[in-house]
């Protein structure tokens, strides 16, 4: 007979057996989950603190699983970056959210797309040619795409990240560095890297209110933003005070639950000619 012990232990080792084999089912799905157009992307306004003008989008992408309903990023991602599908359902990501902005180019003219890369992609020979093509199939111009990076994707060999900035640079699109404070940035490679944008992590916009630590964070990195010629986003913003502080400190837009969350294109669509008329900040 088993000990108190013994049976505790073999609770959590079949627990942890049926995590691991629900990993795995999941990691298999991916694999087909793009020829049965199980993918979704939405998109979250990104609205100018100045003037409330609406200044762009983040494509962020939705996963429709036929068992288990919607599955998380945060938990298909890793999976897509393990086994490699990250690539194929970026190349889907990267052109999608071309086609769909220039789809809305006559109603929100000069409004950019954002797309999320992960590591791995950023890392992958086919990069630069993959958004060309998205770019050269949607018609696109260059400079309304925004390319985030997170600060973590970008450390992880800074030297070469320099180089690969340097070249989507080149092809004229705009480059953000995504969840910024949350990793180890070194201030000298932050001036080697050619950003346009810095995105304050909202973690940090979280507590702005509350935490002493966290305004004087998100007021460092805006200072940082503007001396280098960047400009700010905060993520995360869910409170009206959060917004005003942000404006007070000089960042230079937000997005966030208090605007709008992440919505499908066709309610991005229906939204449009009234967030294009707007101007309350
Ligand atoms: P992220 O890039 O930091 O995206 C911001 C996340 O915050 C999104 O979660 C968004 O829905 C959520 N969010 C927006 N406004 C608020 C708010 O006011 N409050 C709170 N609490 N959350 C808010 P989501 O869509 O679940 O995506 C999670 C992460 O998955 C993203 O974090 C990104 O790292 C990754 N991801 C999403 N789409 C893609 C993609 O197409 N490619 C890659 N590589 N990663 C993606
Ligand atoms: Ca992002
Ligand atoms: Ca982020
Ligand atoms: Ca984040």
């Amino acid at each position: 007979a088993q000990g108190l012990g013994g049976s505790h232990v073999l609770g959590y080792t079949a627990q942890m057996n049926a995590e691991a084999s629900e990993r795995l089912r999941l990691s298999n799905d991916l694999y087909r989950a793009l020829e049965r157009q199980e993918f979704e992307l939405h998109y979250q306004p990104q609205i100018a603190l100045q003037d409330g003008r609406l200044t762009g989008f983040e494509a962020l992408l939705r996963w429709h699983h036929p068992r288990l309903g919607r599955v998380s990023p945060l938990r298909f991602i890793p999976l897509a970056e393990e086994n490699g599908q990250i690539i194929s359902i970026g190349c889907w990501v990267l052109a999608e959210a071309c086609q769909r902005l220039a789809s809305w180019q006559q109603l929100a003219p000069g409004v950019r797309m954002a797309v999320n890369l992960s590591a791995r992609q950023f890392a992958a020979a086919n990069l630069l040619h993959s958004i060309e093509a998205a770019l050269d199939f949607s018609g696109l111009p260059p400079s309304l795409l925004e390319i985030e990076i997170t600060e973590g994707t970008a450390m992880v060999d800074a030297e070469r990240t320099v180089g690969t900035l340097l070249q989507l640079k080149s092809l004229g699109v705009k480059l953000a560095l995504d969840d910024f404070g949350t990793g180890y940035s070194s201030l000298a490679y932050l001036k080697r890297f050619p950003l346009d944008v810095l995105k304050v992590d909202q973690s940090f916009v979280r507590n702005i209110l509350t935490s002493a630590g966290d305004r004087a964070i998100t007021q460092a990195v805006i200072s940082l933003a503007s001396s280098f010629g960047m400009s700010v986003i905060a993520e995360g913003v869910e409170r009206e005070e959060q917004k005003q502080l942000l404006q007070q400190m000089g960042c230079d837009a937000y997005q966030g639950y208090l605007f709008s969350p992440p919505l499908s294109a066709q309610d991005v669509a229906e939204h449009l000619p009234e967030w294009m008329t707007a101007r309350v900040p």
